[in-house]
This record gives structure tokens, C-alpha cells and sequence, in this order.
């Protein structure tokens, strides 16, 4: 059993158009078992459910991301169109949606909360889980979590306390880490992964971004996600096979594949 990358953007320019399918490819075909590709808009929507469509272990994930809702005034509009999409065969999960308040000019906390809970509304009448994102906004995340206690999903690249992952994993959401576990100056990180439940933790390169050490800097993709995996079984005192199936089991069973 191979490694389930969580959450992908194989849309981002930063992959050559002309390859990127190639590259899918090569990476399911040796280096993880499954990749679930996570949206920000619209369109990137629209490509996760044509990829999905391409590879067989490939899923698609539907959704606005906090930093993209400005570019609808038409919420509802945008939400229906998010909710149309969600049904497509290969669509496993809702997102990323959450909150961003790293950045001066993101969109006002009220408009991100908006898409938030109307993302949690769409996947709790589509049953489906939902893929937060949440960055220097644990308090309002935790809010919208907790206003919705039949919804879950994933926190994606967590990067909150020992304590609320306790919080989210005791509610039935998952915690997700990414290449950030493995950069030197991710103590407080390196705490919180030993306390996850064997059966909430999940793995992620959310390439191209946070490529994991050694490979810090460059391009990040799926195969990139084994390094991740060892630093977090490391932490973990578990061994690396027992990580892998662990991971890849939790991963199908939160996305309901079988
Ligand atoms: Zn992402």
C-alpha cells in the first residue's frame, strides 16, 4: 500500500500545462495510491472533476476558498454553482473553504463566513465532508465547526494547538498535515502530531506549495509526500508501513472510497 496525497492543486501554473497529466500519471503510478485535488474556485472545481475523470484514484474536492470569495458578489449564485458541481460522480468532498486572515486585502471576515457556512449548508445536505483551510483563525473556524456538529471533515495543513485538534478529533474530524511538520522551526507542530488518534491523521503536500525538507523551496508534488509521512511517523514512534496503511485507510474512510 502507497501513500493518499489529501490535498493537491495540480491546476497551479507553477505545473506545466502541456504535462500536468503526465505527471499525474507517473505519480499514481508510482509513488502514492491515491490523490484528491482540492479547488479554490469555480473553475478549479471544474478541473478537479476533469481530472478525476482522466485517472481512476484521482477525486475531486468542489469549493471557494477564503481568499477567492471576493470574486463573487453573487453568493448564492456562486454557492449553487458549487452545489451543482458537488454532484458529480467523483466528488468526495467540499473545498477548501474556511477562513484566511493572513492577508491585509483578503476578503472581510463576514463575506469569508458567508462561503464557510454555506459550503458546511451544501455538504450537509450532500453528506459529504468538508476540507477546511484555516489560517491565523482557529477562534472563528472552531465557531463555524461547532455550529454544524453533523458535518466533517478535515482541517487541511493544521496548524492549530494539542487541544483543539483533541476538540476536533473527539467531534469526528481529521487532521491533516502537510510539509511544515518537517521544517526545522515547526516545534510547536512537531507536539501536536504524536496526540492525534491513529484514526484521524491524514497527509497532504497541497503541492505545488510547502514542499517537505529536503526538497524546501522547489515545487512540491505527490511524491514529495513521503517525506511528510516519515517525519510524522517519526514523531509518531510508529513505523513507516504501519503509517502508510494507517493513513491511506483513514483517507479512504473520511472520503468514502472504497
Ligand atoms: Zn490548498
Amino acid at each position: 500500500m502507497k501513500l493518499f496525497d489529501t490535498h493537491t492543486h495540480y491546476d497551479d501554473d507553477k505545473f506545466d500545462a502541456l504535462s500536468r497529466y503526465e505527471l499525474i500519471e507517473t505519480l499514481l503510478r508510482d509513488e502514492v495510491d491515491y490523490i484528491l485535488g482540492a479547488a479554490v474556485d469555480v473553475d478549479t472545481s471544474r478541473f478537479t472533476i476533469e481530472t478525476a475523470a482522466r485517472f481512476p484514484n484521482y477525486y475531486a474536492a468542489v469549493g471557494i476558498h477564503p481568499q477567492s470569495c471576493g470574486d463573487y458578489p453573487d453568493v448564492g449564485a456562486a454557492l449553487s454553482e458549487i452545489e451543482a458541481l458537488a454532484k458529480s460522480p467523483k466528488v468526495k468532498a467540499i473545498g477548501e473553504t474556511g477562513f484566511d486572515f493572513h492577508w491585509q486585502n483578503n476578503p472581510a471576515p463576514e463575506v469569508q463566513k458567508l462561503f464557510f457556512e454555506g459550503q458546511m449548508e451544501i455538504a450537509r445536505r450532500l453528506s459529504l465532508p468538508v476540507i477546511v483551510h484555516d489560517r491565523e483563525a482557529h477562534g472563528m473556524t472552531m465557531d463555524v465547526v461547532m455550529k454544524y456538529p453533523d458535518v466533517i471533515g478535515v482541517f487541511h495543513s493544521y496548524s492549530g494547538s494539542i487541544e483543539m485538534a483533541k476538540e476536533l478529533t473527539r467531534r469526528g474530524w481529521y487532521i491533516s498535515f502537510s510539509g511544515v511538520i518537517t521544517y526545522k522551526n515547526a516545534t510547536r507542530l512537531a507536539e501536536v502530531v504524536p496526540t492525534i488518534p491513529k484514526d484521524r491523521i491524514l497527509v497532504e503536500t497541497d503541492c505545488p506549495y510547502l514542499a517537505p525538507e529536503p526538497k524546501r523551496g522547489k515545487t512540491n508534488h505527490s511524491g514529495l509526500v513521503k517525506y511528510t509521512a516519515a517525519k510524522a511517523a517519526l514523531l509518531r514512534s510508529e513505523g513507516y508501513e504501519e503509517f502508510v496503511e494507517m493513513t491511506t485507510e483513514n483517507a479512504k474512510r473520511l472520503f468514502g472510497i472504497e
